[in-house]
Order: structure tokens, then sequence, then C-alpha cells
């Protein structure tokens, strides 16, 4: 059982796979000799699963696990902590934007007794205007809703020790995410500042519809209150429109009913199929995640593991 293992996900990051082992290996080696890379290739359509091959023959101590197709980064890291052994398992993106500098930091926080050791962003200087404006957004509704709040910019690195990693591994949902998962299994948790880097080479795999959908996917497994609001936002409409019945009976006994209100009848009517709309799609989006879940199919299928 070795002492760290590092959980690497990589989705077509040929140019990174060399560069990444060099740059993080002699940090690992400060942190302790007994230690792991594991690799896990993502479906990727380029030569990184050849690169990661040439990587695995030079060193045993680097563990390439191959998915039989393009799962995702949560399935992908999924993966990657089910096969690691560490003491302590550390996950970092390929990229080196999660700077490399934080491996030692993490380990010296894991050996002060930490079990959950998370990246915080200092600075999102590096993102666009509307990137900050989007995910400040989120962590507000996230952390209004979930039970248990995100810290505000955790990047996705993190130390976890082995107890906290398979506490993670123990929740058995298919929608995966990931961030969220961290952050209800608890434990004595630290987070560590670090300046997030531009991507090292290669390209950037989110869009906004992705990231839109990915905290869709985030606030629908950490809270049923999007569910639930509108039960009292009904309440309060049929109040309302109890009222204005009274009100209506009332006027028409007083003087009679002289017909008009086209424009707000109009109004009502659009207003409400909106609302209508919008709670259907709410819970449709719940239904088709209960959906995938009653399916229980596996979140990752393995094509090749090496070196393990
Ligand atoms: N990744 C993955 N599967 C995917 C998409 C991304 O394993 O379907 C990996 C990718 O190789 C990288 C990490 O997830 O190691 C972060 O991806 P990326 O740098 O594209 O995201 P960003 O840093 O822009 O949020
Ligand atoms: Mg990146």
């Amino acid at each position: 059982m070795p002492r760290l293992s590092l959980v690497v996900p990589m989705y077509n990051e040929q140019e990174m796979t060399r560069l990444f082992f060099e740059k993080t290996l002699p940090l690992v080696q400060q942190c302790t000799d007994d230690y792991e890379f594991i690799f896990v290739n993502d479906g990727s359509r380029d030569n990184t699963l050849a690169n990661l091959k040439e990587l695995a023959a030079q060193n045993p101590r680097v563990k390439v696990l191959s998915l039989s197709r393009n799962f995702g980064k949560e399935a992908a890291v999924t993966a990657g902590l089910e096969v690691s052994s560490g003491d302590a398992v550390i996950i970092l993106d390929a990229d080196l934007q999660d700077p490399p500098e934080l491996i030692p930091q993490f380990w010296e926080k894991f050996e002060q007794g930490f079990e959950n050791v998370y990246g915080v962003r200092a600075d999102r200087g590096a993102d666009s205007f509307l990137k900050r404006a989007t995910a400040q957004t989120f962590y507000k509704i996230y952390n209004l809703l979930a039970d248990t709040p995100l810290p505000y910019n955790a990047g996705d690195c993190r130390l976890m020790s082995r107890r906290a990693v398979n506490a993670v591994l123990s929740l058995p949902e298919r929608e995966r995410f990931m961030k969220g998962l961290f952050s209800w299994v608890g434990y004595k948790s630290a987070a560590v500042p670090f300046c997030r880097a531009p991507r090292a080479a290669g390209k950037t795999k989110w869009n906004y519809w992705r990231l839109w959908n990915f905290a869709l996917n985030g606030l629908t497994a950490s809270t049923t209150v999007p569910l639930k609001l509108w039960t009292y936002f009904g309440l309060l409409v049929s109040l309302g429109a109890f009222l204005f019945a009274a009100w209506t009976a009332y006027k028409k006994i007083m003087w009679g009913n002289p017909v008009s209100g086209y424009t707000s009848l109009m109004v009502v009517i659009l207003f409400f199929s909106g609302v209508q709309l919008i709670t259907l799609g709410v819970i449709g989006e719940y239904l088709s995640r209960i959906f995938i879940e009653v399916k229980r199919r596996p979140v990752y299928l393995a094509d090749e593991k090496i070196n393990f």
C-alpha cells in the first residue's frame, strides 16, 4: 500500500502527459518515496493513451486506467479513486492549472492530521468577468439551498485520507458531483490558497452549456428545495386568487358588472402558464435524474489497466 496516490484525469491531453509527470514527480518525491501515479485516460481521441503507456513502461509507479469511452471528468475521478490505494490521495488536473507546488503543501496538512485538504483559488483574475460572475452566483445559490455548503472558489484539486476516499466511494449515486460529495463527507478539513495558472498546453473542455448542466447537476444532487418551492408559491397565489374573487364578487353586488379586463386576463393567463411550465421543467430535471439513478448503470467502464 503506497503512502501517496496521485489521481489525474486526462481527456485529450497528449501534450501534457510527459510534461505533467516531469513537473510533479520531484514534488511528489519530496513528500514520500512511496507513491503511485494513477492516470485515468477518459476516452481520449488523441495520443494520450500511447504517451501514458510509454510513461508506464519506464516507471512501474505509473499506473494507467483507460476507460472504454469518454465518461466525463467526474466519472474519471471516481474511477481513479476506486483503483487508488494510498493512505492519502491527491487529485490534480492534467493541465498544470492546479500548481504542482500544492502537492507538498497538501502533504504537510495531511501529516498535521487533516483528512480533507482542498485548494482555494486566491484570485480569479485569469477568468473572464462572465465566468467569475456566474461562478459566484452558483456558489451563492448552492450554499443557500444545499445542506452542506461548498467553500467559495474551491478548486477540484484536493488531498483526501483513505478514510475520506472510501467514504466518497461508498456514496452510491451515478450522477457524481464530486465537489458536493467531497464536502458532504466532512472530516477535518483545511484550505490551501493558490493561484490558478493558465493552461500549460491543449484546450479547455468546458463551455457555458456544459457549465450550466454541471451547475444543474450539482444543485439537483444536493438539494430538493427547487422542487418544494412551488408548493408555497402556489399557496400564495391561491390565497391571492381567493381574495381577488371575493373582491370581484363584492364589486359585482355593489356596482354591477361592466365587462372589462382583457389585458389583465391575458397577463394572468400567460404568467401562470409560464410558471406552470417552469415547475414542470423543475420536476423534469429531478425526474430525469431519478431515471438515471434507478437504472443503476456503472459510472464508468474500464478498458485497460496497466501496472496494477
Ligand atoms: N477531463 C476529463 N474528462 C472530460 C473533460 C475533462 O478527464 O470529459 C479532465 C481534463 O483532461 C483535465 C481536467 O479534467 O485534466 C480539467 O479539464 P479542463 O482543463 O478542460 O477544465 P477547466 O480547467 O477548463 O475547468
Ligand atoms: Mg483546466
